[in-house]
C-alpha cells in the first residue's frame, strides 16, 4: 500500500495557430526568421496606441472552451496584469485572471491513460498576449518583438493527476483536440507549448476531496517538453516523499516556485512564494466587456470539428478497419487527413490503411520527416493502386514502385507500364503452363502421389520464365485445372 497520495495540476500555455492577425493588433501573426518584422506601434507599448480584439482568436479560444466541457462567459472581459520586464514594453500583459471573465470555465475532460478513462477536471480557459522575445549575447541583449501580441490559451487544470503518466496522457489528449480544432499546431519542439507543473502529496488514507487534507503546493515553472514535465513531476514527488520519510518535510517542503533542469534531471530552487509579486489586476478599460451571444456559442457547436475520437470511429464502424489500425492513423493529424484524402478520392479504405501505416509511415520513420515533407501525394499513392486493382502490377511490383517513385522524386505513373504490367490473359498463361508441365512430367509423377508441396515448384517454374509478372490468383487457378487433367 503507497502512504501518499501525489495530487498534480498543470497549467499550459500554448500558442495559438496562425490567425490572419495578433490578438491585439493587426501585426500578422506569423513565426519570422526576421526580427521585428511582424511588428505594429502597439506591439512595443506605443503611448495612444489601442488594443482591438481579433474575433478570429476569440473563436478559437470559445471553441477550445467548448470542446473541453467548459462554460462560456456571458460577457467576457480582459485584465491588465501589471509587471515589468524588458520583453513587456507596456508594462502589463492583457490576459483574464478573475472568474467569470475568461473564455470559459469549470470544464470536465475525459482521456485514455494506459487503456483506462480518466476525468480531469478544467479551472479555466483563458485568452491572452504573448510577450516579446529576448535574445542575450555576451554584452547586449536584442528584443524581438514579433511574438508580442501573439495569441496565447492558457488551460488551468484542477490537481486531479496523481501521476505523471496521468498528466502526460491529458497533456497528449489536449494537443491532439487543439490540433484537430485547429486551435494550436501544439508543436513542444518549436516552443508552442510550455506547462506550469504544480505538485503536492497528502496522506493516502486521509479523503482526498477536502482541500484541507491537501500537502503544500510547488511549482515547476516554463516547462517546455513531455519529457521535462514527466521528469518534472516524477522528481519533485519523490523530493517530498523522500523529506516526509526523513521529518524535513516542513523545512523544504514550503510554498515555492522550481524550474526543472534538463541537465541534472533534478528540479531546482527559484523563490519562494512569500516573494510573490503581486500583479494588481484591473479591468482592461480600453476593451468594453465582449457580449458571447447564445447564437454565437450554437453557431460553433453546430460547426465543431471531427476530433481523433470521432475519426477513430468512423475508420472501425464505416471502414471496417482494426482499432489498431484506426489509433494509428489518428494519432498525428496530418497522416488522418492524408489516408481522409486517399479515401475521398476513391482508394479502398482498407488498402489505403495498409499502405499508410506500413509503407508510408515506415518510409517517414526512416526518414525522420512529417507527412507534410513526403513526396508522394495521396493522387500518386492512387497511381500505384490503380496500377494493382487493373493487373499492371503485383504486389511486389507496386513496392517496387513506391521505392523508385521516392528515390527519383518522380510520380508513379512513370514507372507503370505495359512493360512490366502483370500477365493476366487467360489463354496465354494457360499455353504456359501446359509447356511447363510438358516438361517435367516426373515432378507431376511425385505429386500426383502425395509430394502436395510440389504445386509451389510449378507456381515457381511459371514466375520464372515470366519473371514474376504472371498473375498469381490466375496461375494457381489454371495450374490446379490442369494438373486435375493429368
Ligand atoms: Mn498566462
Amino acid at each position: 500500500m503507497t502512504k501518499y497520495l501525489a495530487k498534480i495540476g498543470l497549467e499550459i500555455h500554448c500558442e495559438m495557430s496562425e490567425t490572419n492577425s495578433k490578438v491585439f493588433s493587426k501585426a500578422r501573426n506569423s513565426y519570422s526568421e526576421i526580427p521585428n518584422s511582424n511588428v505594429v506601434a502597439l506591439d512595443m507599448g506605443f503611448p495612444g496606441t489601442l488594443p482591438a480584439v481579433n474575433k478570429e482568436a476569440v473563436k478559437l479560444a470559445l471553441t477550445a472552451s467548448i470542446l473541453l466541457g467548459c462554460k462560456q462567459p456571458e460577457y467576457m472581459k480582459f485584465e491588465r496584469k501589471n509587471y515589468y520586464y524588458p520583453d513587456l514594453p507596456k508594462g502589463y500583459q492583457i490576459t483574464q485572471e478573475t472568474k467569470p471573465n475568461p473564455v470559459g470555465i469549470y470544464g470536465e475532460v475525459e482521456y485514455e491513460c494506459n487503456g483506462e478513462i480518466k476525468v480531469c477536471h478544467i479551472d479555466n480557459i483563458h485568452l491572452e498576449e504573448d510577450a516579446a522575445s529576448l535574445d542575450h549575447f555576451y554584452s547586449t541583449s536584442n528584443i524581438d518583438y514579433n511574438r508580442a501580441g501573439v495569441p496565447l490559451l492558457e488551460l488551468v487544470t484542477a490537481p486531479d493527476f496523481h501521476s505523471s503518466d496521468e498528466a502526460v496522457a491529458f497533456l497528449e489528449h489536449m494537443c491532439s483536440v487543439y490540433r484537430y480544432a485547429g486551435i494550436s499546431e501544439a508543436d513542444s519542439r518549436r516552443g508552442q507549448i510550455k506547462a506550469d507543473v504544480n505538485v503536492s502529496i497528502m496522506d493516502a488514507s486521509l479523503d482526498e476531496s477536502d482541500p484541507k487534507n491537501w500537502g503544500i503546493k510547488v511549482e515547476m515553472k516554463n516547462v517546455n517538453s513531455f519529457g521535462g514535465i514527466k521528469g518534472a513531476i516524477d522528481y519533485e514527488i519523490q523530493r517530498q516523499i523522500d523529506a516526509k520519510e526523513n521529518g524535513t518535510y516542513d523545512k523544504e517542503v514550503f510554498q515555492q516556485t522550481r524550474r526543472w533542469d534538463e541537465e541534472t534531471g533534478t528540479t531546482i530552487f527559484m523563490r519562494s512564494k512569500a516573494d510573490a509579486i503581486d500583479y494588481k489586476y484591473f479591468v482592461e478599460p480600453n476593451i468594453p466587456p465582449i457580449k458571447i451571444s447564445k447564437e454565437w456559442i450554437e453557431e460553433i457547436k453546430a460547426s465543431l470539428p471531427e476530433l481523433a475520437m470521432d475519426r477513430k470511429k468512423k475508420y472501425i464502424n464505416e471502414y471496417g478497419l482494426s482499432a489498431y489500425d484506426a489509433g494509428v492513423l489518428v494519432k498525428d493529424k496530418n497522416i488522418s487527413d492524408y489516408f481522409e484524402e486517399c479515401v475521398k478520392l476513391g482508394i479502398d479504405a482498407k488498402s489505403a490503411s495498409n499502405w499508410v501505416t506500413v509503407n508510408i509511415i515506415g518510409e517517414l520513420n526512416k526518414e525522420g520527416i512529417s507527412i507534410n515533407d513526403f513526396y508522394l501525394t495521396p493522387d500518386m499513392l492512387k497511381q500505384i493502386i490503380d496500377g494493382i486493382n487493373s493487373g499492371m502490377l503485383s504486389s511486389k511490383q507496386a513496392k517496387e514502385v513506391f521505392s523508385k517513385s521516392l528515390d527519383e522524386r518522380k510520380e508513379p505513373k512513370n514507372f507503370i507500364s505495359k512493360d512490366n504490367a502483370q500477365i493476366s490473359d487467360e489463354g496465354e498463361l494457360t499455353t504456359l503452363i501446359i509447356k511447363i508441365l510438358d516438361e517435367n512430367p516426373s515432378q507431376i509423377e511425385l505429386y500426383k502421389g502425395g509430394r502436395d508441396n510440389l504445386f509451389d515448384y510449378f507456381v515457381g517454374q511459371v514466375m520464372k520464365n515470366t519473371r514474376g509478372k504472371a498473375n498469381p490468383v490466375m496461375t494457381k487457378e489454371i495450374l490446379h485445372r490442369e494438373l486435375d487433367k493429368r
